[in-house]
Parts: structure tokens; C-alpha cells; sequence
């Protein structure tokens, strides 16, 4: 399941959140209530980043496409 980060735009709480489907959305902000909810850049990609190796230069890794340069880490 996808991990969201929204913002507040009211006091500018930033929160993640769990989409359990597609469409699934935040109502409004935990903090104050606010229904003015800002989508975020996910994080996921640096989260996965962070998780299969942080610093891959090129080729150093072990995904199979890093050594033809297609490396999603590096
Ligand atoms: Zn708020």
C-alpha cells in the first residue's frame, strides 16, 4: 500500500498517510482539523533508496540494471 505525505495547509502539519485504495485520501489534518490538505511529493522512492543501499555509484550495486547504468538507487 502507497504511503502519502500530505501538509497542512492551515498550520502546516506534514503527515503521512496510508491510501488503502486509489482514492483513498486524508479527510483532514490530525493536528488541527483542517480540510485544506496538500499532496506532497512522495517519499517513497527515497525511502526505497535508503533501503537497498544509500550510496550506490554507478555499478556497485547488485540490482541486475545498475551496471548498464539503469541503477534506480543511483
Ligand atoms: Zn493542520
Amino acid at each position: 500500500m502507497p504511503i502519502f505525505e500530505y501538509s497542512c495547509e492551515k498550520c502546516g502539519h506534514e503527515f503521512d498517510f496510508l491510501a488503502r485504495t486509489h482514492a483513498d485520501k486524508p479527510q483532514k489534518c490530525p493536528e488541527c482539523g483542517g480540510a485544506k490538505l496538500a499532496k506532497q511529493l512522495s517519499s517513497f522512492a527515497a525511502t526505497v533508496k535508503e533501503s537497498g543501499g544509500a550510496s550506490c555509484s554507478l555499478g556497485s550495486c547488485s540490482t541486475p540494471t545498475c551496471a548498464s547504468g539503469g541503477c534506480p538507487f543511483g
